[in-house]
């Protein structure tokens, strides 16, 4: 059996991340596979361009190697990895011809330098590498400078929360953009946020009275967490942050999901438990509707579960005031402690990121297809969702909570909330799950599973 050497090399790599590297050496070892060769070792050049002519360690040490007799097969993934220069290529021709060195590339197969013919074949792929290497650098640089200008904001209208110039926070509208966020993430309606907005005359940067698709692009846009999007792709930019990028990805999670209800019901406003409580047989959401003459919460997807309005409103707001009455009730206020949970992911999500932009710069730079980068990104996109999901900024309970628990009177202080904050109020305590309940006549509070969130 013959044993072969491997040689690999990264070249436009100009952040060093090998992955290129990695990706030859896999090949290589799956061309060996195919031939029934075994790999003795792989030789690694990596962020050296043979072009500009420097020093190659692992290179020379494979030529000292093949000279010395030491490897007698060699695999690499193209010849463009082996010499780039016509020099170089005579040097190894000389080398092959001389101690009868088997060549196998995995793009252009064996290179038999043996023969006439074959080191013709050779020449004529050198030329061919040289000039895809000047070429290659003309596309990097065009690509690094488009890069770089991504990073920078374009011209146009002065967006809220910035100054004119795109770059500086304009910080009593950074403030309102940090409320609207942090109240979004509590649950509560971003029609009630807007409505609360244009009741302060907290106006628009054109200094018009907010509506729902301003407001929603404005609050869902990248620029308050520091990123410019650019083709669909995220690039970190060159202006701070007014708020973090996980806020800002829960938010969007928020506010893109369909599931969300946005119309408020009759009367203009949403009932206390639609969309909070659901059906404990299939796991859709409850939603008023009338029968027989009485309003009730029923399954939205197949009526299986069904309890009046009115009674289980009654049922569910008892037992809130009930757990905010408590002596403990203020233990309610403090933070979630994830045990570090949330940094982890945020950290993990980050590093996720990180691996799709890098896999983007090596399609940038030619090292992987379009295909290949589709293939990384469908792999890692649900991830990152996922994570991102975890690393979501848990709800303020304090400023949720604090004002009912902190009063004298539970009772009061509940029935003296907006409809909204109510509705985050229960969320942020409870999920309720509603079982089928027994057959006759009356409310069966039975039935009715309330899991406390802490
Ligand atoms: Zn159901």
């Amino acid at each position: 059996m013959i044993s072969a050497a491997i040689y690999v090399r990264i070249s436009s790599d100009p952040r060093g991340e090998g992955l290129g590297v990695a990706r030859q050496e896999a090949d290589c070892r799956a061309l060996a596979a195919r031939l029934g060769w075994t790999v003795g070792g792989v030789y690694a050049d990596n962020d050296i361009s043979a072009y500009r002519g420097k020093v190659r360690p692992a290179y020379e040490r494979l030529l000292a190697d093949i000279g010395a007799g030491r490897v007698r097969a060699l695999l690499a993934w193209h010849t463009d990895r082996l010499h780039r220069s016509p020099r170089e290529l005579e040097r190894f021709v000389d080398l092959a011809e001389r101690t009868g060195l088997q060549v196998q590339t995995v793009q252009a197969g064996k290179l038999d330098l043996a023969t006439a013919s074959g080191r013709m074949v050779a020449r004529m792929l050198g030329a061919a590498a040289r000039y895809e290497s000047e070429h290659k650098a003309d596309r990097i640089r065009s690509k690094l400078a488009e890069v770089a200008s991504a990073g920078r904001p374009h011209g146009g209208h002065r967006p809220y929360g910035w100054e004119p110039n795109r770059m500086t926070i304009r910080e009593d509208e950074a403030a309102v953009i940090r409320e609207a966020c942090g109240r979004v993430l509590n649950g509560e309606p971003i029609r009630a946020i807007i409505r609360d907005l244009n009741g302060r005359e907290v106006r628009s940067a054109t200094g018009l009275a907010w509506t729902h698709p301003t407001f929603r692009k404005m609050l869902m846009h990248g620029r308050h967490a520091g990123l410019r999007e650019h083709n669909g792709r995220e690039i970190p930019a060159a202006w701070p942050a007014i708020v973090p990028v996980e806020t800002l990805r829960a938010v969007r999670r928020v506010l893109d999901d369909p599931g969300r209800v946005t119309t408020p019901g009759r009367g203009g406003r949403l009932h206390l438990l639609s969309g909070i409580a659901v059906c404990a047989v299939c796991g859709a959401s409850l939603r008023v509707n009338q029968s027989k003459g009485m309003e009730a919460y029923r399954c939205k997807a197949s009526g299986c579960v069904s309890r009046r309005r009115d009674r289980m409103e009654e049922f569910i707001t008892d037992v809130v005031i009930a757990r905010l009455s408590r002596s403990d009730a203020a233990d309610l206020l403090a933070p979630e402690d994830d045990g570090g949970a949330r940094a982890q992911a945020a950290a993990d999500a980050e590093r996720v990121r990180q691996r799709m932009d890098e896999a983007a710069d090596s399609f940038a730079a030619g090292a992987i297809t379009g295909r290949q980068l589709e293939t990384i990104t469908a792999r890692l996109r649900p991830q990152l969702a996922a994570l991102e999901e975890a690393a979501a900024p848990p709800p303020d309970r304090a400023s949720v909570l604090g004002d009912v628990v902190g009063s004298g009177d539970v009772a009061a202080a509940w029935a003296a909330l907006t409809p909204d904050v109510r509705r985050m109020v229960v969320r942020l305590l409870m999920e309720i799950r509603v079982h089928r309940g027994r057959r006759g006549p009356g409310f069966k509070s039975e039935g009715i599973e309330v899991v406390w969130r802490r």
